[in-house]
């Protein structure tokens, strides 16, 4: 933990395990509440002094922390492999993608400009400045455990807020990491302060009810995300949400087959699965279903899991036991109603994986409305194939979901493909394309996958409250 510049390690603690060998991989300080709100209020005494900085000093800090994360690219990399799980190579990405927020918001944290607005009176005049808005405290999860924390901590910095932030339980290594790299760019004892912890409530009460906390930022689930967003509702701060998703991958007739389904075996198991962007329903338009299927199938049958330090492997692990077992329910679910298993299908054990969470690369196919497939999200590295004949059909079955985050559209009818950009209640909308994400791009969702959108230049604004000046003259 690192409260007001200060280092706590001789508190109690809890283990880190690696989730491909079980192993032990560090013990961490295990923060309380009074540990919460003692960090908030180092946040708040800090508070004053960095939102009174230039942007220009705050913009260096945050250059300086940019050059260091990748400079130390490599080890962080491994770090996260050992404490997440993912190929060591989408570790490597992850670490640049996070750097990238951290530029981005350095170069941001200049543009925050006001307006003058000309009045209705001759004597007046109207200004309009942004401001930081104070103490935030943010919850980061598992999954990006390096670039889900920039993606706050960049913009947050740039905009002149101070910060506390509790990171995922499972993933604190990576957390302190990303903290030690801010500390040698020189920032200020207090103004960024982490509080590790075995278990995340008594940290998220006191970030929804400390009346110095403005903002809470959070990324993690649905679920956790409303109750946090309820907590926060009696004093009205700020909340920024990046919930859950259930991407629906689009796949006309007219778009190659063989390269949508590369595409897909790309993008849906990335980082195992556990991505809220992964396609969680694959459309596939009755016509070009054959192909596609036949492509995706030798795909996901030639991956292979397991450590991700191995280059030779492309699924990592699932992150615990509890992943496995809903990944698990979802398939057997889904076979029990009548879906077609493709490939995959079990946890896998021999090897030395049972020491490990490692389920098997699955494509299923003949998914339908019934199975929870169709609705939960899953997390894991499950490729659920919905066959479709229409496009106003697929369109409603696209959108009919609580969630809004990603979309993906396959088609080469450029009259098509914006017709159901501009229907999809979606946020975030790759088309064809599987990565539209990075740090210059607004991402967020829309309905019950999120408020607010982190990175591009609205991400700042999430930081920033507007004051308005009448001036009479
Ligand atoms: P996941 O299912 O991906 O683990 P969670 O929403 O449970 O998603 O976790 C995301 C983050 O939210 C983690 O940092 C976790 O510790 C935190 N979290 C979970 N429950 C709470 C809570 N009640 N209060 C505050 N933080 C929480």
């Amino acid at each position: 933990m690192l409260i007001n510049g200060e280092w706590l390690n001789d508190t109690r603690a809890f283990p880190v395990f690696n989730p491909a060998t079980g192993e032990e991989i560090g013990q961490v300080a295990d923060g309380t509440a009074q540990d919460a709100a003692r960090a908030v209020d180092a946040a708040s005494a800090a508070l004053p002094a960095w939102m009174n900085e230039t942007a220009y000093a705050r913009s260096a800090v945050l250059d300086r922390a940019y050059q260091l994360m990748l400079e130390q690219q490599r080890e962080l990399a491994e770090l996260m492999t050992r404490e997440q799980g993912k190929p060591l190579k989408a570790s490597m990405n992850e670490v640049k993608y996070a750097a990238d927020f951290l530029l981005w918001f350095a170069e941001e944290a200049k543009r925050v400009y006001g307006e003058t607005i000309p009045s209705a009176r001759s004597d007046q005049r109207f200004l309009v400045q942004k401001q930081a808005v104070g103490v935030v405290a943010a919850v980061t999860p598992w999954n990006y455990p390096v670039s889900m924390l920039t993606r706050k901590l960049g913009p947050a910095l740039a905009a002149g807020c101070t910060v506390v932030l509790k990171p995922a339980e499972s993933t604190p290594l990576c957390a302190i990491a990303v903290f030690k790299i801010f500390e040698e760019a020189g920032l200020p004892s207090g103004v960024a302060n982490l509080v590790t912890a075995s278990d995340p409530k008594p940290i998220g009460e006191v970030f929804c009810t400390h009346p110095a906390v403005r903002k809470l930022t959070f990324t993690g689930s649905t679920p956790v995300g409303k109750h946090l967003a309820q907590a926060c509702a009696p004093q009205l701060k700020r909340v920024s949400m990046e919930l859950g998703g259930h991407a629906p991958f689009i796949v006309y007739d007219d778009a190659d087959p063989v390269h949508a389904a590369k595409g897909v075996s790309l993008v849906k198991f990335l980082n195992t699965g556990q991505a809220c962007i992964s396609p969680n329903r694959i459309f596939v338009q009755r016509r070009i279903l054959d192909p596609f299927l036949e492509t995706l199938q030798t795909r996901v049958g030639g991956m292979q899991a397991g450590d991700g330090m191995d280059p030779a492997n492309s699924i990592g692990p699932l992150i615990n036991e509890a992943a496995i077992d809903k990944v698990d329910r979802q398939v057997q679910d889904a076979v029990s109603h009548g879906a077609t298993l493709l490939a995959g299908g079990s946890r896998l054990t021999e090897g030395g994986l049972d020491r490990g969470c490692f389920y098997d690369a699955t494509l299923l196919s003949d998914v339908t409305p019934e199975m929870l497939i169709y609705r939960e999200e899953t997390f894991g590295p499950v490729a659920a194939v919905v066959p479709f004949d229409d496009e106003d059909d697929v369109i409603a079955m696209a959108n009919d979901t609580d969630y809004g985050l990603a979309a993906y559209i396959y088609t080469q009818n450029l009259a098509r493909a914006l017709r159901t950009f501009e229907q999809l209640q979606f946020g975030i909308i790759g088309i064809n394309d599987i990565n539209p994400t990075s740090a210059a791009a607004p991402f967020g969702g829309m309905k019950e996958s999120g408020l607010g959108r982190e990175g591009a230049r609205e991400g700042i604004e999430e930081y920033l409250e507007t004051k308005l000046g009448g001036l009479s003259i």
